[in-house]
């Protein structure tokens, strides 16, 4: 007998989840919740409840609260913690915004989806309270020089077993912990970008401001559910244990996308009549490619940007600026490419139902393997506006990818590694990707969750 009601229509949903709360009271037992979590995300097919002692697993991914009609399932907000920190003294509120809010968060203040916000983003930050606003672009194209040169390394010294899985989704992570350990071995050490920007910033940038890092509050604005529970995995205090003070958390908070824009209309603030603003400097620029990061197949292109030129020595060609075969709204899309002498091949994959059956193919062909629980990627994570649909339309989606998509391709840096700032941090701070400082900042390691199936 299941503490749980409704398990013929409903997920569970456990009390404690960082992610989502469940009111049953509201629940009209539409079914639609329990449909995507097996359909699509591929968690409540592959385990038995009773046997797991009764505990809900959950990979945290939110899909079925962006899913319910009836606000049944709601993420779990963090909104009332930020506002007290804004209005501590003592306290300065960093925030940092992933790639893919700032092609969301005007959904919930228009009827045209997709709008590229990033300067008004930026602003409706500053005016609610924050002492910096910080791009997760820059961390992004961190992760590409960590991700990229940890693949370069498997690949000619073989370190660790190929493919290499991404690791920015982690939902993703949760999911092969739990379901699939015997491929924790594959997932890249690299943290997601946000896993890194929290800890670069108690880290260098309160050194380089002569900041006490105790008094800075990490808030990073997502997309994503997960990362709720991701920056309160135990080990993400990665600057504390440098700095030996190991209850400093490498990020406070987490809002996403849908969170702030409701804040915001609380605050009376009109979103469209805001100025635009630029990010705060030191971590506050970002390249093309880790704009792209916010959909499918942008981690893939951003990855192969990056190892062409480490490979090569050259710009990357055209090809691989707009590599057309890693993009659009399929659940996995395969390709191959020549560079210096190898041929790399490379899969992406969206929704974790998808990758479950991947994984039963032959993975071994395969260098690099990029996937992303949500449909389309980030752009339509649970914790993004609904724009006027539940669940958001692939319309919608693809409004969304084409407008990342536009702003790389109106950007002069499109290559990780040229991104000035990164230049920077690694000459003052990190020296060269894999190096024991980075490893100590932006790597981690993973668990077997061992389910008891
Ligand atoms: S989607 Fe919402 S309303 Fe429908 S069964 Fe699930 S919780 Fe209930
Ligand atoms: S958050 Fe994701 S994994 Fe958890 S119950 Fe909802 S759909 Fe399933
Ligand atoms: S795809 Fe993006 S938004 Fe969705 S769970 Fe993964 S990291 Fe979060």
């Amino acid at each position: 007998m299941s503490k749980f009601q409704h398990l013929d229509c409903c997920v569970p949903v456990e009390a404690d989840n960082p992610a989502i709360v469940k009111n049953n009271d509201l629940c009209a037992l539409c079914g639609h919740c329990l449909a995507v979590c097996q359909e699509e995300i591929g968690v409540q097919l592959h385990y038995d409840l009773l046997k797991n002692h009764d505990t809900a697993i959950c990979i945290n991914c939110g899909q079925c609260s962006a899913n319910c009609p009836e606000e049944a399932i709601t993420v779990r907000s963090e909104c009332q913690a930020v506002k007290d920190a804004i209005r501590d003294p003592n306290k300065i509120v960093v925030f940092s915004t992933s790639p893919s809010v700032r092609v969301g968060l005007g959904d919930a203040f228009s009827d045209q989806p997709g709008r590229y916000v990033e300067g008004k983003m930026v602003a409706a930050l500053k005016a609610l309270g924050a002492d910096y606003v910080f791009d997760v672009t820059f961390s992004a194209d961190l992760t590409i020089l960590e991700e990229g040169s940890e693949l370069i390394r498997r690949i000619t010294t073989g370190s660790a077993p190929l493919p290499q899985f991404t690791s920015c989704c982690p939902a993703w992570v949760k999911y092969v912990e739990t379901f699939h350990p015997e491929f924790i071995p594959n997932i890249s050490s690299a943290k997601s970008p946000i896993g890194m920007q929290g800890p670069t910033i108690k880290t260098y940038f309160a050194m380089k401001k002569q900041l006490d890092p105790s008094r800075i509050v990490n808030v990073v604005v997502t997309p994503c559910t997960a990362k709720k529970a991701e920056i309160r995995r135990p080990e993400f205090n990665a600057a504390g244990r440098l700095l030996k003070r190991p209850e400093i958390r490498d990020n406070d908070y987490c809002i996403t996308s849908k969170e702030l824009a409701h804040w915001l209309q609380e605050e009376g603030i009109d979103f469209n009549d805001l100025p635009d603003l630029p990010f705060d400097d030191i971590l506050g620029k970002g390249t093309g490619a880790g704009v792209i990061f916010g959909n499918t197949g942008g981690v893939m292109e951003a990855a192969l940007r990056y190892a062409y030129e480490v490979l090569t020595h050259q710009k990357p060609p055209e090809t691989l600026l707009n590599f057309t075969p890693v993009r659009g709204m399929t659940g996995v899309k395969e390709a191959s490419i020549d560079v210096a002498g190898l041929t790399l091949k490379i899969a992406v994959v969206y929704g974790t139902e998808n990758a479950d059956k991947f994984l039963q193919g032959d993975v071994s062909q395969y260098h690099f393997v990029e996937v992303m629980t949500c449909p389309g990627g980030c752009i339509s994570g649970a914790g993004q506006p609904q724009c006027h649909s539940i669940p958001v339309t692939d319309a919608i989606r693809m409004q969304r990818i084409a407008s990342l998509y536009s702003e790389d391709e109106r950007m002069t840096l499109r290559n990780s590694c040229d991104n000035p700032e990164i230049q920077t941090i690694y000459r003052e701070f990190y020296k060269e990707p894999l190096s024991p400082i980075s490893e100590a900042l932006l790597h981690t390691s993973y668990y077997d969750r061992k389910l008891e199936k």
